[in-house]
């Protein structure tokens, strides 16, 4: 069986070092492993409107925004295709047909929405098309018949429900012959790097959230975002113990830090290990802490904000990049739509068996 991945992200904002950890760093390792057939990169605007059905224009600035962080990043359109969901309308004839699959009490369960819903404020005026999006995202998945989704782990709720859909269409439409692809994610195995937290000592860091390090800052942004972050509150003297738990500079460095980042920045320590024994005993202040993570993060960033300056230089061909990948996914998602068609039922002018069939009832 091919080896496919699928994922992408919502053009709601610049994408940020969350992402960067969560999935995007390992999509650029798993694309260069040469392990995979395909690799399809997606770029969610029409899941985005779904959230932001007053403000489109977002969305569509926004769009560019992810396409350059993800070039910049390493994502290769001769390795992936680069697409935009919104162009591929079969993803719609999915979503539709997978609705049947999927109880309401069954998406009101799904924890990310639930938590999603609370932090817009959606209460009782959920749009449809959002208290859905997890039965989009099925179609999203299953288009191209992934089989990895590289993802943070906010998102497992969502392939869990993509499994679900998948067994029961499986198991209804296709029992001999599977159709669609039972997908796995693939979730960071460090614990900073599954959800890393916002700046300001939010449990994640979200562009709606407006606590998020850009791919894209300048290093002096990087440098002043860094140097006011969230802490230990109950580490006022430079003597006193810290804690480790919670505090979130701490955290970026579990996401971030190599042992040569010491050996290059703060040669007194080996490596993580012994900087948190010194934290935690006493005697070592926030802003040496904050110093070392700054410079660990603005070595990772240079390069790409780099990248990311010199592809701005042609836009043009940015769109054209996505309008290329866009058709290649459609290709493959009319492929997957005419398989689930003729497994549901309604091919009705392709099946020839049919037509013969309903001609010889009549002819008797
Ligand atoms: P929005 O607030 O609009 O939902 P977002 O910042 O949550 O935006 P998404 O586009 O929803 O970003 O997520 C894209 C991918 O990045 C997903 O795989 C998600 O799991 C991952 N991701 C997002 N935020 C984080 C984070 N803080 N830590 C790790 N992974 C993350
Ligand atoms: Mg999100």
């Amino acid at each position: 069986m091919s080896k496919i991945i699928l994922t992408g992200d919502r053009p709601t904002g610049r994408l940020h070092i969350g992402h960067y950890v969560g999935s995007l760093r390992r999509r650029v390792e798993l694309q260069n492993s040469g392990e995979y057939d395909k690799t399809y990169i997606m770029i969610a605007d029409a899941q985005a409107l779904t959230d932001n059905i007053d403000d489109p224009e977002k969305v569509r600035q926004n769009v560019i925004e992810v396409a350059l962080d993800y070039l910049a990043c390493g994502l290769d359109p001769a390795k992936s295709t680069l697409f935009i969901q919104s162009q591929i309308s079969e993803l719609c004839e999915l979503t539709f047909y997978y609705m049947d699959l999927v109880t309401v009490s069954r998406l009101q369960r799904n924890p990310t929405v639930k938590n999603e819903i609370q932090l817009r404020n959606f209460e009782a005026s959920i749009p449809v098309g959002f208290f859905t999006y997890p039965i989009s995202q099925a179609a999203d998945i299953t288009f191209c018949k992934a089989t990895t989704v590289p993802v943070g782990e906010d998102q497992l709720p969502m392939i869990e429900q993509t499994k679900e859909i998948v067994h029961k269409f499986n198991s209804i439409y296709a029992p001999d012959d599977p159709v669609l692809v039972d997908p796995q994610a693939l979730i960071p195995e460090d614990d900073a790097c599954k959800r890393l937290p916002g700046t300001d000592g939010k449990a994640k860091m979200s562009k709606s959230l407006g606590n998020c390090i850009y791919l894209a800052d300048t290093a002096d942004e990087v440098r002043t975002k860094v140097m006011s972050m969230y802490t230990d509150p109950l580490h006022l003297q430079v003597s006193d113990p810290g804690h480790l738990e919670g505090n979130t500079v701490f955290t970026y460095l579990e996401a971030f830090a190599k042992d040569e980042h010491f050996e290059r920045y703060l040669p007194e320590y080996a490596n993580l290990d012994e900087l948190k024994a010194h934290y935690t005993k006493g005697g070592l202040g926030d802003v040496k802490v904050k110093k070392l993570l700054n410079n660990i993060l603005q070595e990772e960033l240079e390069p790409i904000r780099n990248r990311r300056a010199e592809f701005a230089k042609d836009i043009p061909e940015i769109y054209n990049i996505l309008k290329k990948g866009s058709e290649t996914a459609r290709e493959a998602a009319g492929q997957t739509l005419s398989e689930v068609k003729r497994a549901m039922k309604i091919d009705y002018f392709e099946d020839m068996e049919l037509i013969k069939a309903q001609s010889e009832k009549y002819s008797k």
